[in-house]
């Protein structure tokens, strides 16, 4: 099966560690990680990820840089 999993963010710049993606996420795919500094992102678990993007449409910064990408 075919199965998409989605960037949450590309750079840093493109997360704020808002985590509604790791809340919205029913397969609990999603793990907060703190970088260096002690700030947490978001990262998927391949193997428990089911491709929905729940995580993707609820990103506020997502809908930000779809705004200004286009
Ligand atoms: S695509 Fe769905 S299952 Fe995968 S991490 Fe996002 S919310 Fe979770
Ligand atoms: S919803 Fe978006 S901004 Fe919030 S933690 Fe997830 S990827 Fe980062």
């Amino acid at each position: 099966m075919m199965m998409e999993i989605p960037v949450l963010y590309k750079g840093k710049e493109e997360c704020c560690g808002c985590t509604a993606c790791y809340s919205v996420c029913s397969k609990g795919a999603i793990t907060m990680i703190a970088d260096d500094e002690g700030f947490d992102y978001p990262g998927i678990d391949s193997e428990k990820c089911i491709g929905c993007k729940m995580c993707i449409k609820v990103c506020p910064i997502k809908r930000i840089f779809e705004k200004t990408e286009k």
